[in-house]
């Protein structure tokens, strides 16, 4: 089978579907991999990397989408890439169809086949494409606040490990899953005050037993989390309710009770925020200031680290992907019931309930 990958054409996304390591596991397997040129640059990965691994380059990224019969990446396609899905194709890459009803109808219209990143689960029913990029966001959260807490920047002037003689910083993590837990650990290994709460208790337990002592946890109440964040200097909201906005944990009120200068790293911002006064913010305009209070509120945390983030998307997306260029997507889904989950639209029929309810369409 023809595998093909394209150069990511959305603004600042410099991450790539398939490493040169990629490309010789699937030559192994008897497939051809086309890659458009200059697909990996941003990834740190030059043409020749690719072709050495026995990749065939392609100077048009519609070469690619013309000849492959399963193409990857890593955003939806854009509107420019409308035009190129080819019916029957396999497209795997997220696709976050519920956020855009043109991409729906595009694909739709496309009779392509779509497998989405962010709909595969594990037997454990957790979502394993969309795990790398939050432990990614869990541990940019704290490398941001800790720049932007510098003075400098606007921010309180505090290290988050303080020195020998001087108190360290207190960083509250709200919610205890992939990025919470990846936040704290970074907080704590550089000597951070650390304030893990979640409503989930076996959470909480799982935090207590793998952290260190400077990490306490803490049942999540109103309570709670009103007398933590007074005396944050940095928090990080990372809550998720699946397939739903996240909650407004913290109102304008709270945050008028934190310390002028401190930092909250909104990473729940993709489904909301937790913040009433989070709104969506990009690398180039990262923070604003609300209430004396900095404001980190990217969407995509790991585009401003392609290196890391594409060997982390790529080591959890590879499997799948030789999976279905070795069987097709129609035996693929039947072996794996997880990665059937990551069907959305099936040649023209949506197959995603969750997409089908969002826009009205019969599924
Ligand atoms: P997760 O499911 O692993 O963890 C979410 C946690 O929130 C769970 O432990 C849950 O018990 C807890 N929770 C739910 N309701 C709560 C409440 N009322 N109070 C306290 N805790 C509560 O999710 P995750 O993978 O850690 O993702 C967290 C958020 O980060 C999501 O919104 C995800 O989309 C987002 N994310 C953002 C970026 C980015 O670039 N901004 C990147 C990756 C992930």
């Amino acid at each position: 089978m023809i595998v093909g990958v394209v150069k990511e054409i959305r603004n600042q996304e410099n991450r790539v579907a398939l490493t040169p390591d990629g490309v010789e596991t699937l030559i192994q397997h008897g497939h051809a991999v086309w890659v458009e040129q200059q697909a990996g640059l941003g990834s740190g990965f030059a043409d020749h990397h690719y072709t050495e691994r026995g990749a065939q380059l392609c100077p048009t990224a519609a070469q690619v989408w013309q000849s492959a019969q399963l193409m990857l990446k890593v955003k939806e396609p854009q509107i420019q890439e409308y035009p190129l899905l080819q019916p029957e194709q396999m497209l795997f890459t997220y696709f976050h169809f519920a956020a855009s009803q043109s991409l729906t109808q595009a694909v739709i219209d496309a009779k392509c086949v779509a497998i989405a990143y962010e709909t595969v689960e594990n037997r454990a029913g957790h979502l394993p494409l969309l795990t790398p990029m939050s432990e990614v966001a869990g541990r940019m959260a704290i490398q941001e606040s800790a720049k932007y807490l510098e003075r400098a920047q606007g921010g309180r002037g505090i290290l988050l490990g303080g020195v020998p003689g001087v108190a360290p910083a207190t960083v509250v993590v709200i919610g205890a899953g992939v990025v919470g837990t990846e936040a704290a650990r970074m907080a704590a290994g550089l000597g951070a005050h650390v304030k893990v709460l979640d409503i989930n208790l076996e959470r909480l337990r799982a935090i207590a037993d793998m952290l260190p002592a400077n990490v306490t946890t803490l049942a999540a109440t109103p309570g709670t989390i009103r007398e933590a964040l007074q005396t944050a200097d940095v928090v990080v909201g990372a809550v998720l309710l699946k397939g739903a906005r996240a909650p407004k944990l913290i109102s304008r009120a709270l945050l008028k009770q934190m310390q002028p200068g401190a930092v909250i790293v909104d990473t729940a911002i993709d489904q909301g925020g937790i913040f009433e006064t989070s709104r969506a913010t990009t690398h180039e305009n990262p923070v604003f200031i609300e209430e004396g209070i900095i404001h980190y509120c990217v969407t995509n945390m790991p585009g401003a680290v392609p290196i890391t983030a594409t060997r982390a998307l790529t080591n959890a997306t590879l499997p799948y992907v030789v999976k279905l260029a070795d069987m097709g997507w129609q035996a693929a889904c039947r072996d794996d019931a997880g990665l059937a989950m990551g069907l959305n639209i099936v040649q023209g029929q949506v197959v995603c309930q969750a997409v089908a309810q969002t826009f009205n369409l019969p599924h």
